[in-house]
């Protein structure tokens, strides 16, 4: 049998320097092809199963590759030789019930163990929900009331789910430990199935009389209003964590967090970037070119800004410290970005004409005198 065995790489059709994940794929994809339950009467499939699951078992345990990889098929070939037809190699017991259980999950038929009873303290899961707050309740933090509606330990069976003055009782079939165990004969030995316990659910107990209250469920649902505090500087999409208002944890476990996910509404002037904040200002082409003071919205309420002269459209100003707070430490802020845009003015009086016409011609722009009007007029002249 020794020298009609294939290599064991070669059986997953792997490298060998493949990696556990890498291995465990490739078993995967053979394990299903050839699986017995898929390919009944096959006896080819059947060898081929048998063939992958050995090199699996074998690449898969760190000590007994090194040895593989020494020694070949010859390391497994002495001590219990024959035992199961693989070669002394031994597939019975736990191992193989947690290689299948790992791999496979449920294709076994079986809720899949991870060596952990699943009827003990288990924490409750973390609830999620939502608030809308304005631009200036993020910068500035909020006090928020959300309603939802939460489950809390039935009052009249204290969670249990029993009548009160009744107790659940221990499952016979588990007896308690809420997973069942199944060993199967197999074509590679005993094979080890666990499986959640189909009686009690997991829970380990059975409720003969259910309380009236709760159902049975061990629960009551009711609408709660849930203060939040918001910090100052949160983002839009960030969640602020309360613990232990989740979901009521299970056989004594502790309730879960609400994750309350923030929604910041766009603010019409202020646009906002991590701890900063922009905002566009529009200026007269006056004060521009000969600089002044303007005023500036800004979160903290309007300030007086001194244009220098001669400043250009699109020029970007910083207000220290009039950005974001820091979400870290509220008194540590961004700064404000302001973009000075110079408008160009759109209906001029006579008055207003006349004095930029004047400009103009001090520019050298135009000939002294000689304006459109005029030369408007002139062309009518000569027509
Ligand atoms: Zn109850
Ligand atoms: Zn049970």
């Amino acid at each position: 049998m020794a020298e009609s065995k294939r290599d064991y790489y070669e059986v997953l059709g792997v490298p060998r320097d493949a990696d556990e994940a890498a291995l465990k794929k490739a078993y995967r994809v053979l394990a299903k092809k050839y699986h017995p339950d898929t390919n009944q009467g096959n006896p080819e499939a059947e060898a081929k199963f048998k063939e992958a699951s050995e090199a699996y078992a074998v690449l898969s345990d760190p000590e007994k590759r090194r040895q593989y990889d020494q020694f070949g098929h010859a390391a497994f070939e002495n001590g219990g030789a024959g035992a199961g037809g693989f070669g002394g190699f031994d597939f019975s017991g736990a191992d193989m019930g947690d290689i299948f259980g790992d791999i496979f999950g449920n294709l076994f038929g079986g809720g899949r163990s991870r060596g952990r009873a699943n009827n003990g303290p288990m924490r409750g899961a973390n609830l999620r929900t939502g608030v809308r707050i304005t631009f200036e309740e993020a910068l500035f933090g909020c006090e928020k009331e959300i309603e939802l509606t939460t489950r809390d330990e039935c009052p009249d069976c204290h969670g249990t789910g029993a009548k009160p003055g009744t107790q659940p009782e221990t499952c016979p079939k588990c007896n308690g430990k809420g997973q069942v165990v199944y060993t199967q004969q197999s074509m590679f030995g005993m094979v080890r199935n666990v499986q959640t316990c189909p009686d009690c659910g997991g829970t380990g107990k059975i409720i003969k009389e259910k309380c009236s209250s709760c159902r049975g469920t061990g629960y009551t649902s009711s609408r709660k209003r849930i203060a939040v505090s918001i910090p100052a500087g949160i983002d839009n999409g960030q969640s602020v964590r309360i613990r232990g208002k989740g979901e009521l944890g299970t056989n004594g476990g502790e309730r879960g967090d609400l994750l309350v996910e923030v929604t910041v509404s766009n603010h019409p002037i202020f646009k906002r970037q991590d701890t900063s904040i922009y905002s566009t200002v529009p200026i007269s082409f006056g004060t521009a070119a000969l600089g002044g003071d303007i005023r500036i919205k800004t979160v903290d309420g309007e300030v007086v800004y001194t244009v220098a002269p001669g400043t250009q459209t699109d020029t970007r100003i910083r207000l220290k410290g009039k950005g974001v707070p820091y979400l870290r430490n509220k008194d540590v802020r961004g700064d404000h970005y302001v973009t000075l845009v110079v408008k160009v003015p759109e209906r001029l009086s006579k008055e207003q004409k006349e004095a930029l016409q004047k400009f103009r011609e001090t520019m050298g722009e135009v000939p002294a005198q000689e304006t459109s009007e005029e030369k408007h007029k002139k062309k009518g002249f000569f027509k």
